[in-house]
């Protein structure tokens, strides 16, 4: 793994604005009903096959980073995940969060591949011949010079932004956790 991840919507906007999943997702108790972007950051070095994504989860009410899962694509590895990223912004609702959008992962094959798929689109940004390696080498440099963000939440804010505009939140885990609701109902009615 790469020390430093590059976010996909920065290399690949055009494919980022229509493939970056927002979730609609109810918290209950957990944390707070909201829609919240799973932006993707990958490792750009070609030459590490560590086959993972890191999402970074923005919260559309807060307009803040609340959560930062890292998963692999390997399901029998070790450290295959989905787990929180010890050095990125977590906020105190982050488990529950980690533990639906794992959930999700699970079950939805397509939207898994579709990562693997980004993946590779920003390993293949590796080959100088790449029409998107410019930006790559820019922002590698940019990366390397630069020991503290003045705010990088704000361009994660700006991302959201431009994935709500073109992409409706998905409600895939709507009818679970109402089947969850209907079952815990039942339970307290007898
Ligand atoms: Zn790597």
């Amino acid at each position: 793994m790469s020390a430093y991840l590059v976010r996909f919507d920065l290399l690949f906007p055009e494919i980022a604005e229509h493939e970056t999943r927002l979730l609609a997702l109810n918290g209950g108790q957990a944390f707070p009903t909201d829609d919240y972007g799973l932006l993707e950051s990958y490792c750009p070095d070609p030459g590490c096959d560590c086959q993972r994504v890191m999402l970074n989860i923005i919260s559309r009410r807060d307009q803040n980073q609340v959560a930062t899962i890292s998963y692999g694509f390997d399901r029998t590895a070790i450290h295959a995940g989905p787990y929180l990223d010890p050095l990125n912004p977590q906020s105190p609702y982050a488990a529950a969060l980690l533990r639906i959008i794992g959930a999700y992962l699970e079950s939805e094959p397509a939207y898994v591949q579709r990562l693997k798929a980004h993946y590779a689109l920003i390993k293949a940004a590796a080959n100088p011949n790449h029409p998107a390696h410019h930006k790559l080498s820019a922002w590698l440099g940019e990366a390397q010079k630069l020991t503290k963000m003045d705010d990088p939440a704000a361009d994660l804010r700006e991302a959201l932004r431009v994935i709500s505009e073109h992409e409706p939140a998905f409600k895939a885990l709507e009818r679970k956790s109402r089947q969850k609701h209907r079952h815990s109902a039942k339970k307290t009615g007898k």
